[in-house]
């Protein structure tokens, strides 16, 4: 599958776009820079968005999306998460406050977007995927996402602490091509990135432990202004062992 990299950082600054990722031109793993960075015709393209949490710096986009693509689609765009991450964003984003509610507001062919909450830890078919919802440790209720197409595996994990199931299903998953995981501050802050549910280089260490097999490791959600420090970090405590996700860069998994 092709998994492109609209923006990866952990804040949002001139070079440094807000965690999106699309794959296969149809599915978009959050939303933070995706209608920054995709044209018009691109975001009405995409049938499916998964969210990893309620957090801005990966919801946003969805309220600029939902916007853009009226009248551009024959169905609506399908917005995906566990059950308690679909409900904030209702109660708290699309709440016809902070913004309007789309799921209510219809175009000549139905609602902008639909929310479909999915079961945790079990396979739901989206299309060519197989998504599988996995909670990790984060301040608000937040999940990594198993993605499967065509016998291969990627898992894509959202902000997280320190967690174990998610190894787990790491270490089970058939033919996963790669693991995309947080890394947010150095680990000099590392009181700030466990209040905070994040991790840091050190606490990194400690869960690619528990990882347990050789799959290629790609790090986002650098906060902008820590980057040079924590690659610094990861270099020393990693080598080559950990790679960077380079933004507008795609992979093919
Ligand atoms: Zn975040
Ligand atoms: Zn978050």
């Amino acid at each position: 599958m092709e998994y492109r990299v609209l923006g990866c950082f952990g804040g949002e600054a001139p070079g440094h776009g807000l965690s999106s990722f699309l794959l296969d031109g149809t599915l978009l793993i959050d939303t933070g820079s995706a209608t920054a960075v995709l044209d018009l015709p691109s975001q009405a393209r995409i049938d499916s968005v998964l969210l990893t949490h309620s957090h801005l710096d990966h919801s946003r986009g969805l309220a600029h999306l939902a916007d853009n693509v009226f009248g551009l689609r024959r169905v609506p765009v399908a917005v995906y998460s566990i059950e308690p991450v679909l409900d904030g964003l209702k109660a708290s984003l699309l709440n016809n406050i902070v913004w309007p509610d789309f799921t209510e507001i219809v175009d000549a062919h139905g609602p902008v977007l639909t929310f479909q909450s999915l079961p945790e830890d079990r396979p739901t078919r989206l299309g060519a995927f197989s998504i599988t919802p996995v909670r990790v440790h984060h301040t608000v209720a937040c999940v990594a996402y198993l993605v499967e197409r065509e016998g291969r595996a990627l898992l894509h994990i959202g902000d997280t602490g320190p967690t174990d199931q998610v190894w787990q299903v790491a270490r089970q998953a058939r033919d996963l091509r790669g693991v995309v995981v947080e890394t947010s501050f150095p680990s000099r802050l590392q009181g700030l990135a466990e209040a905070s549910g994040h991790l840091t280089p050190e606490t990194l260490e400690g869960e690619l432990a528990k990882l347990g097999r050789d799959v290629p490791v790609f790090v986002y959600h650098l906060k902008p202004q820590f980057v040079a420090e924590i690659l610094r970090e990861l270099r020393d405590r990693f080598g080559s062992g950990v790679r960077i996700l380079e933004q507008g860069a795609t992979y093919e998994f």
